[in-house]
């Protein structure tokens, strides 16, 4: 067994309002969005479970404080370089939900707020990367793909640094996005489920306290969105619906710029998962994309069902 781990938690300007980074045996873990000085105790490495900007946005500072190599995700940081070191990606992403039928004011707003917020995630550029099965210091590398792509979990000794992989209270979002992989909330059931096989004792998640049953919080997570596919289905009937439209059904219509990003990539992760199940079509190879729910015929026996119907 190591040392306790140490949880170091830093303040967010929006949604949980917190992030915790931690610190085992000389690995910081994660190292929040950058805002303002942190005192850093001395560390060797610092390990980046994701890309976001409130685990990846302080790293460059962190390792020039502690003078510790960083340590990423192969498929993270080919992302994080493609998202927040290019110019155009505010642009890019634009464009893609106004494929989804996003008005073209909402599209704009998100333009206007990813060129102001991208110049201060600073994440750490050339780090040494990681992949699944490698070692860090006695952590096994896990790659848990679904809340972003290249999501890496670190087991040692039934300990989890689970980032946002696990959270306790909150349902970890599950978004598509352009330029990434194509079923991301197929990707993070398969992770769940291989969480559950891995079994660990505790993990520490990215947000909320310590989770002390994380098998137990995967099966929850897993029966979610079971249910959240149910309902994507049940919005769609025998018109092609786009994306911002059916998370409208499923979100409310009050929501603003940057919560409406996050519902219609959340839909469009559910709608692609329905699309694989046999459970819905998406039609239209112009712009928007739009999907027709799967009309079931009663009479065919069970056998001929696309698989996953009503599993
Ligand atoms: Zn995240």
């Amino acid at each position: 067994m190591f040392d306790a781990v140490q949880r170091i938690t830093l303040p967010l300007p929006t949604g949980p309002k917190h992030v915790h980074c931690y610190v085992a045996e000389g690995t910081l873990f994660d190292t929040g969005l950058g805002l303002g000085e942190v005192e850093w105790p001395p560390v060797e490495r610092i390990a980046i479970t994701h890309m976001h900007p409130d685990h990846v946005g302080g790293a460059a500072a962190a390792a020039g404080a502690t003078g510790a190599q960083v340590y990423q995700g192969g498929l993270d940081y080919a992302q994080c370089e493609r998202v927040w070191g290019s110019h155009d990606w505010p642009e890019r992403i634009a464009d893609w939900f106004l494929a989804s039928g996003v008005p073209p004011a909402i599209a704009q707003q998100l333009i206007e707020q990813g060129h102001a917020f991208a110049p201060f995630i600073r994440f750490q550029h050339d780090p040494a990367l990681l992949y699944e099965g490698s070692e860090l210091d006695g952590w096994q590398v896990v790659e848990l793909p679904g809340h972003a792509d290249g999501h890496l979990g670190f087991l040692r000794d039934g300990v989890l640094i689970a980032g946002d992989h696990l959270l306790g209270k909150i349902t970890p979002a599950i978004g598509l996005y352009p330029e990434s992989r194509p079923d991301p909330l197929g990707d993070y059931l398969d992770s769940l489920a291989r969480t559950i096989e891995l079994a660990p004792r505790i993990a520490y998640p990215g947000h909320g306290d310590p989770i002390e049953e994380p098998v137990a919080r995967a099966r929850e997570l897993i029966a979610h969105h079971r249910r959240r596919l149910d309902e994507t289905e049940a919005v769609l009937d025998g018109e092609p619906r786009n994306g911002y439209d059916v998370s409208l059904a499923l979100f409310g219509e009050e929501l603003g710029p940057a919560q409406r990003r996050f519902a219609v990539a959340e839909t469009l992760s559910h709608l692609e998962r329905l699309v694989r199940e046999g459970r819905a079509e998406r039609t239209g190879d112009g712009a928007p994309v739009s999907y027709t729910g799967v009309q079931l015929d009663d009479d065919l026996p069970p056998s001929t069902s696309p698989q996953g119907v009503g599993a």
